[in-house]
């Protein structure tokens, strides 16, 4: 396999006169032909998903999906696989929205949600149609072990999804480890510069990837092909954002553990942390996005309004670094707990900053 920086720009191929760099195709309908042509309307294909499906599906592994958002990925996979009677399985720790969707929209119709910790031992999945599992799961930055998962859930005759959000395909590749569909908020790392809502579902087989589509077309849950267009164009640079973001990542949790004002400060790609035994199995790389907890919602205030490079905002995974206090969201974490994804700032700047912030912290 080739390295993570070739595969992420892929090799541009056509005629002589044709584009290199085709822009995106923004018609919504496409001339009839005999029936057997690739595109006819813009809700059921176009050929700027093609690309982008078939990038982010050569990085995976697998038969990728694109939506218009992550959740709309998400709640796809769990619309697809949910019936009354039976039960889905999902993190007790993973990202809120996904678990109202189960709760609020799911349940009401006579499935059964269950819920488990990320890094606890795994409810029983005895009837159930899918496991949900979000590893590193956010905020928590909590990993369990996918192929342990994959089997448990076959053996209960269940699918398992794995949303791959935090970890990015380069991070994570959870369909060799035995994933039916790899989900992801492509909003984050992968088009990475903040500035698009998009995402995808990859399959493990060809046969899923048909159902999946079909609920895309019918449920209308499309990209726009700008948008489209705009996360893969972010896809050509994520191996260097990732390298830079893991190494702003990695000084800065070091420079977190010095100082007294942070606690329980958690990062994968640490030695130290609980998680990086199951985390180095299955994960190919590091990312920027870590956590640590302040003494008080105040502190994480002060701390904010120091900095000058830590932007308060909520998401991750883009060029600049930014906070996010998952308390105000009502995630079931101490006040002062503070997800921090790192950008690509330089090292010693972010550092010097975070550190300087820090000292201004008074509870
Ligand atoms: C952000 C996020 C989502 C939702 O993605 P959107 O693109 O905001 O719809 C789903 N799962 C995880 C883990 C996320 O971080």
């Amino acid at each position: 396999m080739a390295g993570d920086g070739t595969r992420c720009v892929g090799h541009p191929t056509g005629e002589p006169g044709e584009p290199v760099h085709p822009g995106p195709v923004l018609s919504s309908t496409f001339h009839l032909g005999t029936g057997d042509e690739p595109y006819f309307y813009g809700r059921a294909g176009n050929p700027t998903w093609t690309a982008y499906e078939s990038a982010i599906g050569a990085l995976e592994g697998g038969h990728c999906v694109a939506f218009a958002s992550g959740m709309a990925a998400v709640s796809t996979v769990l619309r697809l696989c949910a019936r009354p009677g039976t039960a889905v399985v999902l993190p007790s720790d993973g990202y809120y929205v996904s678990r109202l969707v189960a709760s609020e929209e799911l349940a009401p119709l006579g499935v059964e949600v269950r819920e488990f910790a990320t890094a606890g031992s795994p409810a029983s999945f005895a009837g159930a149609t899918l496991v949900l599992v979000e590893t590193p799961s956010n905020p928590g930055l909590e990993v369990c072990d996918i192929r342990a998962l994959a089997d448990a859930a076959h053996e209960a005759g269940a699918l398992l999804a794995v949303d791959n959000t935090t970890a990015t395909p380069l991070g994570q590749r959870p369909i060799p480890l035995g994933a039916d569909f790899v989900i992801s908020s492509d909003t984050k790392a992968i088009a990475g510069h903040g500035d698009v809502l998009m995402g995808h579902v990859t399959c493990s087989s060809a046969a899923l990837a048909e159902q999946v589509t079909l609920m895309r077309t019918r449920g209308g849950a499309i990209p726009g092909p700008f948008e489209t267009w705009l996360a893969h164009r972010g896809l050509a640079t994520l191996d260097l954002r990732l390298e830079r973001q893991a190494r702003n990542a990695h000084a800065l949790v070091q420079a977190l553990l010095t100082h007294p004002a942070a606690a329980d400060v958690r990062w994968p790609g640490l030695p130290s942390d609980r998680s990086h035994e199951i985390a180095s199995r299955q994960m190919r790389r590091w990312n920027g996005v870590l956590r640590f907890t302040l003494p008080s919602a105040r502190a994480v205030e002060q701390f904010l309004e120091a900095s000058s490079l830590v932007v308060s905002s909520t998401s991750f995974g883009g060029v600049n670094t930014s906070a996010d206090r998952r308390a105000r969201w009502g995630d079931a974490v101490p006040e002062g707990l503070l997800r921090l994804s790192a950008g690509i700032e330089d090292t010693n700047d972010l550092v010097d900053d975070v550190l300087g912030a820090l000292d201004r912290v008074r509870t």
